[in-house]
């Protein structure tokens, strides 16, 4: 085989090798934003003023193991005061 053969071969197998490699990433990022879209989509209720959220937005907060979901500090602040009245009975 001529050198030269061996060379262009290389050349081109390595170019293919970035091709498919360039096309993977491409493919796990749009696969990524896809399953963060749908996480975002998610609308969860806010126990305290009844309004839905997207769940990438909203504030958390962990009560006895459940997990709720704000719209906002203020009613989080609410909801945590209410649950501490109800406990102090
Ligand atoms: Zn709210």
């Amino acid at each position: 085989m001529h050198p030269l053969k061996i060379i262009i071969i290389i050349v081109l197998g390595y170019l293919l090798y970035r091709l498919y490699m360039a096309g993977r990433k491409k493919r796990l990022a749009a696969e990524d934003q896809r399953e963060r879209a749908a996480i975002n989509d998610v609308l969860v209720q806010d126990p305290s003023c009844g309004a839905y959220v997207p769940r990438g937005q909203a504030l958390r907060h962990q009560h006895h193991g459940e997990e709720f979901f704000f719209c906002s500090e203020k009613c989080r602040r609410t909801f945590v005061e209410k649950k501490k009245d109800n406990s102090a009975g």
